[in-house]
């Protein structure tokens, strides 16, 4: 798929058009008053790449620190919206919790949504204000995330102490983590139906995320894409030099992404029977998406065909079926 973004792997739904969505502010959330749908969009894509996060760390070597939490940042708000997320939230203190999954060590900690974090073992989160003035959208991301970065740094070492801002007063508190797989999520919006990985993140559209029927049949979705950002393949493909745009479909760039394609749906599998999630939707969530007609799915040769993927996740079950399944 093309998406300027960086090298991406991506599900390939809708055409070249998708270029547009991450251009620097398109893909901004906007975060929403509590109990919109925006935010429980985003609350629903948390809770199951944390699920999908903490269930399969047996399948990441790499440990990642999990802590449940949801992030909202200034600079994801819309200018004309900055004074007013600044108002609501405190946005311009640090970056803000925009939701605390159950039963995460975030919400075992004390953390809500609402919260601003402040410093963390003392060293402040960078500042907010700046980042919006950053017009590249990769290195604008990249500073948008820079307070995540650095939290995951803090917690790779262990607990952390955390300066948190809550009705105008500050305290201090202890946040844990748990070991899993890099397992990062958000929501886009954009009228593009697409979901891509970015070698952090699993990234869902606004418009796609209408697709889904149910929770399991999403999970299968975000599986792939984080596959794709626990197999390294965005950085892979770029360090192969496979490029965005068209090359990216035609012969040996095309040879490479299939290969990658055919890992995600691979390791995807293996996620969604760790985590729980209903195996039977697997297969008749890529033949409605592959009947969809606005699916480039079928036509570009570094996507594998239906017939080649159903192989391929029928294979995996079959390796995984006489396995225990974890409860
Ligand atoms: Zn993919």
């Amino acid at each position: 798929m093309i998406l300027r973004l960086c090298a991406s792997a991506s599900l390939a739904l809708a055409g070249p058009a998708a270029a547009r969505l991450a251009e620097p502010r398109a893909e901004q959330v906007q975060a929403e008053a509590p109990g919109s749908t925006l935010r429980d969009s985003d609350y629903r894509i948390g809770r199951i790449v944390y699920r999908l996060g903490s269930a399969a760390r047996a399948h990441c070597p790499d440990r990642f620190p999990l802590t449940g939490l949801l992030f909202h940042h200034l600079a994801e708000y819309r200018p004309a919206d900055r004074a007013e997320a600044i108002r609501r939230y405190g946005l311009d203190s640090g970056p803000g919790i925009l939701a605390v999954i159950p039963d995460s060590p975030a919400a075992r900690s004390g953390l809500a949504a609402g919260d601003v974090l402040v410093s963390v073992n003392g060293r402040p989160f960078p500042a907010p204000a700046s980042v919006g003035a950053e017009e590249q959208s990769k290195r604008w991301r990249l500073r948008v995330e820079a307070p995540e970065i650095l939290l995951e740094e803090q917690l790779r070492l262990g607990p952390v102490r955390l300066e948190v801002r809550r009705d105008g007063r500050s305290f201090p508190l202890t946040l844990e983590s748990v070991p899993g797989c890099p397992a990062r999520g958000r929501l886009a919006r954009s009228g593009q139906a697409n979901a891509f990985a970015d070698g952090r993140y699993a990234i869902m559209t606004t418009r796609f995320l209408r697709f889904f029927r149910s929770d399991d049949e999403l999970a299968v979705a975000l599986a792939h894409e984080l596959a794709h950002n626990i197999l390294r393949h965005p950085q892979q493909l770029e360090a192969q030099g496979v490029p965005n745009g068209i090359l990216r479909h035609i012969g040996r760039n095309a040879r490479l992404v299939r290969a990658t394609e055919e890992e995600a749906d691979r390791l995807s599998v293996r996620l969604l029977w760790s985590a729980g999630y209903d195996l039977a939707a697997i297969i008749p969530f890529w033949r409605r998406l592959y009947a969809r007609p606005d699916s480039q799915l079928q036509i570009i040769s570094a996507h594998p065909s239906l017939r080649m993927r159903e192989r391929i996740i029928n294979e995996v079950l079959a390796e995984l079926a006489p396995q225990p399944r974890p409860s």
